[in-house]
């Protein structure tokens, strides 16, 4: 018998952690940061220590109370003997957004994962790039050890090397992919910690408790997944998708795929949202139409802001850049992530493309033995542009906006397009960003900022400019009813109800209980 039990990520967007078992033996699907429940304790200034690894979020329900965890990182006062232990033969990851990748790093080491090229490469690249954290271990890791008498106090092991986690790839892994993830920038240095890679095989050749079948879907960013497992019943899972962005087309292919399937666990983010007046759900088409009409009526120095892991968005501005006689300037970090998709056949690199030479930027690794040896005739930096504001359209987003003191510009247009802020404090900086544009008489583009009555600063924003990587509600009406499930499971939604309203098999699964077909 087939049972699912929904740890986390059941009735609200992100956090995924899905367990479905049979005859004892499971998966998890996606093993996801819940950045709304974190939010409940946490913000910039008040984070969970990684030095008591996995105790905080144990005790603030951040991460199921299981007996799966890393035991590096579970110091003395935290007993996980009394948890279920869970028999966990790998984490099948959707993609490589933090919702859905970020806990992964405190699973067990020999808890493989099952991915695609890209989401591999793309959760390296990320790790390669910025400090490091247990939310950010997704790829290596890099073992904990007491540092105090009590055992409390979990530290980094200088002594011991990085390992990496075990890749089960959902196509046959190339060369160049094995030997992305064999490296750790910097690790040459004489008393530097070495890369001892996991293994990565081929998922066709690793053994589960179901059949798996993998299957490309549209997303945000690239390299997203579905999965079939086929056991006692057939259970599709969706992860995040959409149809209306340039890749809509496998996920139609995807759901040709699930229309065996008797259990479907779907996304429904954008369940509870209408769509525009006129019932148009803008696609990533019509947002490189309006991006582009909007880069030729300006004049002056053009920003784009968008997510830096919307590499989609990131071509469709690179097209914008050659059709508009710009350069696009992209920072060092996004150039690493591109040369290594690209190496791996799944990004193009334009030839324009040009990187923002940072002021005092010298000592990061990645930068000084990838993106400067190979791409260092395409730096660009501040004053260089000030002399050409015409010639660029840099993608910085608000926490960029220190550049500009460097740059030095007056006048120019900025386009927000990404999603619109969902929370105070995103409206907060929405405000200090559009204060920043304002300090450069720079004209904001996709969004705006308007003063109350009483003084308060609203933002607002418009729609076109940006398509969301989500499936419209008629969208996944119509998946639904293509697939035409005998059961539905809606996650990562906050509109559960617009699912039980609108099918007659709809199962609400409630957090930590096993739902069996
Ligand atoms: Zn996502």
């Amino acid at each position: 018998m087939v049972s699912l039990t929904i740890y986390d990520g059941a009735s609200g967007i992100g956090g995924n952690k899905l367990y479905l078992e049979d005859g004892g033996r499971g998966v998890f699907l996606d093993f996801g940061k819940n950045f709304g429940k974190y939010g409940f304790f946490y913000e910039e200034f008040l984070k969970n220590r990684d030095t008591r690894g996995i105790h905080d979020l144990i005790h603030l329900d951040l991460l199921p109370k299981l007996n799966i965890y890393r035991p590096d990182l579970i110091p003395r006062d935290l007993d996980v003997r009394s948890y279920p232990a869970l028999d966990v033969s790998a984490v099948l990851l959707s993609h490589a957004h933090m919702d859905h990748c970020g806990n992964v790093g405190t699973l067990r080491t020999d808890v493989p994962m099952v991915a695609s090229p890209e989401s591999i490469v793309i959760m390296k690249g990320m790790q390669d790039t910025v400090n490091a954290s247990i939310e950010g271990d997704t790829a290596y890791f890099s073992s904990r050890i007491p540092s105090d008498e009590a055992g409390l106090y979990l530290s980094s092991d200088r002594k011991a090397n990085h390992h990496g986690r075990d890749f089960c790839c959902t196509e046959r892994p190339s060369e160049v992919l094995a030997s992305f993830l064999s490296r750790k920038l910097g690790q040459d240095g004489r008393n530097a910690k070495k890369l001892e890679p996991g293994t990565c095989c081929c998922y066709d050749d690793a053994f589960f408790p179901f059949e798996i079948s993998a299957h490309p879907v549209d997303h945000s960013i690239f390299g997203a997944t579905a999965y079939i497992l086929r056991g006692d019943i057939a259970v599709a899972y969706t992860g995040d998708f959409r149809l209306h962005g340039k890749n809509g087309d496998s996920t139609r292919e995807f759901v040709k795929a699930a229309k065996e399937a008797s259990v479907l666990i779907t996304e429904g983010t954008r369940a509870g949202r209408s769509n525009s007046p006129d019932g148009e759900t803008t696609s990533e088409e019509s947002v490189c139409d309006v991006c582009r009409r909007t880069v030729e009526a300006s004049s002056g120095l053009v920003i784009a802001d968008f997510s830096a892991r919307n590499f989609e968005r990131l071509e469709s501005f690179q097209e914008i850049a050659q059709k508009t006689g710009r350069e696009l300037v992209v920072p060092a970090k996004d150039m690493y992530m591109l040369d290594a998709l690209a190496a791996i056949g799944s990004a193009g690199v334009s030839e324009s493309l040009r990187i923002y030479d940072e002021i005092g930027n010298v000592s990061r690794k990645w930068e000084s033995e990838v993106v400067r040896p190979k791409y260092g005739d395409r730096y660009v930096d501040h004053a260089a542009i000030r002399n050409n504001l015409n010639n660029f359209i840099l993608c910085f987003s608000f926490f960029d906006m220190k550049h500009l003191l460097d740059i030095k510009p007056d006048g120019g247009t900025y386009i927000y397009s990404a999603c619109e802020a969902f929370n105070e404090e995103m409206e907060i900086d929405f405000v200090r960003l559009w204060h920043w544009l304002s300090r450069f008489n720079i004209i904001p583009a996709g969004f705006s900022v308007v003063k109350a009555d009483g003084g308060k600063y609203n933002p607002s924003f418009e729609k076109q400019f940006h398509a969301s990587g989500h499936a419209s509600r008629e969208d996944l009406a119509w998946v639904i009813d293509q697939i035409d499930p005998d059961r539905i499971v809606p996650i990562h939604t906050e509109s559960r109800e617009w699912f039980a309203d609108r099918f007659d098999n709809v199962v609400l699964a409630e957090e930590g209980i096993p739902i069996e077909f």
